[in-house]
């Protein structure tokens, strides 16, 4: 009989796991092979977006374009309060 297998496997968005010298599981359902890859310390974003734990600037910045981003300050409201400070001396 010949027939097809699907399986997945889990590579870094970053590098592509390019220095590892480990083969790669596979596994029957995407769930399944996220949920290994959590386990060893990986990054499986809810769309898809894999980073492996290596710890280099690279990695770093792939890790940092996922958190929202920084809170706009508002810089006249504080404009404001240090004019009030300044007249009371
Ligand atoms: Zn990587």
């Amino acid at each position: 009989m010949i027939r097809a297998i699907t399986f997945h496997i889990v590579t870094c968005d970053v590098c592509g796991d390019e220095d590892s010298d480990d083969p790669m599981p596979l596994y029957d359902t995407h769930e399944r092979a996220a949920a290994d890859a959590r386990h060893a310390g990986w990054i499986v974003t809810a769309d898809q977006r894999v980073i492996c734990p290596v710890n280099d600037r690279e990695h770093r910045a792939a890790v940092d374009r996922l958190m929202p981003p920084e809170p706009r300050i508002e810089i006249e409201g504080q404009q404001s309060l240090d004019l009030g400070t300044d007249t009371s001396r």
